[in-house]
């Protein structure tokens, strides 16, 4: 079975998909069977510059040694106890996390969603026993065009109808106001702050298309929540890690290295849920971190997940941890940004089908110049792929560009040529 499987071409390869598997994705027509560091090769060994990351998960590059060593030592040790029992790598892990972000607790699940929805019932049930909002009627607050996920409490509060249409009935107790918007947060918080438990944000909103807020939206709304006895929750399961230029993107410009010396420069949130890179890749990861007065709130019977915390995602989640601080990842990746974004910015002057570039470290966006509802971003980006460069468009003609952090600076340029080129391919043709 595995010898005819490797036989297979990517034709092949698509057409099981296709046939066999839920068609909930539409992906590039090419298949990747190998990956290591900043690159990735399809199935005919064809090699390309990933642009993706998998979505900001591999930070730390694929396939990195140090953490695929990490994984193999303990999946021969210990894979799987669940929490029935404890198991030696989860309090390592616990305190390191925990102190590597300043917190006084970690709560472990694998999904980024689940990690979100975690986040909810801590807010919700901390709403109740310590604020004191009357029972079921607990409000979080969030923002329009998030992405947080796919359970059906979390697409409740999407405003993308392909994530919410007919999924029907929607979980109630949550209400959008624009991102961006602080006015409207006042205006919310003026109106019902008895009722709402929390404010869950993305400080950046990645699958929106690289939305980078003013750069006091995030600081006032974490400060109207404190004054108001609202839990801030930042979602940065991508934005975290590195990708943005620092640890944390609500770290702002401090420079550290994972043990923030200046933790008063950044906004620290109430809740901080992390996922995607805390493996670097390698295996779900998420983690929700709160200080105990709130984490106090989930007692034995209330939460939990078989998988959650198992000593294979707690070796993983370390390595992938000290990687980013040892390789100084968020100073590559805000360097490299600050490059990329010029370089980029050059293609826009230079060509008409490019409207502008935004982002912040390496989560960066292009956007193109037509209609939301052309293929143009498609077009590109299976250009770009023939070219040797794997990116996805996103919401309308946005083609996200966020490579491994690992990646240097002549590798970037080496990028940025194939962007150039493929452009100048695409008006010509
Ligand atoms: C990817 C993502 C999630 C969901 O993570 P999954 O692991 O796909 O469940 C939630 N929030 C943000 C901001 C994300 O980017």
């Amino acid at each position: 079975m595995q010898k005819e499987t490797m036989s297979l071409n990517s034709k092949d390869l698509i057409a099981l998909e296709d046939k066999y598997g839920a068609h909930n994705y539409h992906p590039l027509p090419v298949v990747l069977a190998k990956g290591e560091g900043v690159y990735v090769w399809d199935a005919e060994g064809k090699k390309y510059f990933d642009f993706l990351s998998a979505y900001s998960a591999i930070n730390q590059g694929h396939c990195h040694p140090r953490i695929v060593q990490t994984m193999k030592d303990q999946a021969e040790t210990l894979c799987l106890t669940s929490r029935a029992f404890y198991n030696d790598k989860l309090g390592v892990y616990e305190q390191y996390i925990t102190e590597y972000f300043g917190f006084d607790k970690v709560l472990p699940m694998n999904s980024g969603a689940e990690g979100v929805e975690t986040a909810i019932k801590i807010c919700r049930k901390w709403g109740y026993e310590k604020k004191g909002i009357p029972l079921n009627e607990a409000i979080i607050v969030v923002c329009g065009q998030n992405f947080h996920g796919r359970t059906v409490s979390i697409i409740s509060f999407s405003s993308d109808p392909d994530a919410k249409g007919k999924f029907g009935p929607y979980t109630p107790g949550f209400e959008s106001i624009p991102y961006n918007d602080i006015d409207s947060l006042k205006a919310i918080i003026d109106e019902k702050a008895d009722k709402i438990a929390g404010f869950m944000v993305e400080p950046i909103q990645g699958e929106a298309g690289v939305f980078v807020p003013d750069s006091n939206f995030i600081k006032e709304s974490a400060a109207l929540c404190n004054a108001n006895n609202i839990l801030f929750i930042a979602d940065e399961i991508q934005t975290g890690i590195a990708r943005t230029g620092s640890l944390l993107a609500i770290c702002g410009d401090c420079t550290c290295q994972g043990h923030c010396e200046q933790q008063e420069s950044y906004t620290r949130p109430d809740i901080l849920i992390l996922g995607k890179a805390l493996s670097g890749g390698a295996y779900p990861v998420s983690a929700v971190l709160a200080n105990d007065a709130i984490m106090e709130v989930i007692q034995p019977g209330q939460h939990g997940s078989t998988y959650g915390g198992n000593p294979i995602a707690c070796a993983v989640a370390i390595t992938a941890l000290d990687v980013v601080k040892d390789e100084h990842l968020a100073q590559n990746a805000r360097k490299l940004g600050n490059q990329f974004r010029a370089e980029m910015q050059k293609l826009v002057d230079k060509f008409d089908i490019l409207n502008l570039v935004r982002g912040k470290g390496l989560l960066n966006a292009v956007v193109i110049n037509d209609s939301p509802d052309s293929s143009t971003a498609w077009d590109i980006c299976v250009r770009l792929a023939d070219n040797g460069l794997l990116a996805k468009p996103t919401h309308g003609n946005i083609i996200r560009f966020a490579p491994p952090l690992v990646m240097t600076e002549e590798q970037l340029m080496d990028c940025v040529a194939i962007i150039e080129k493929t452009i100048a391919e695409h008006i010509s043709a």
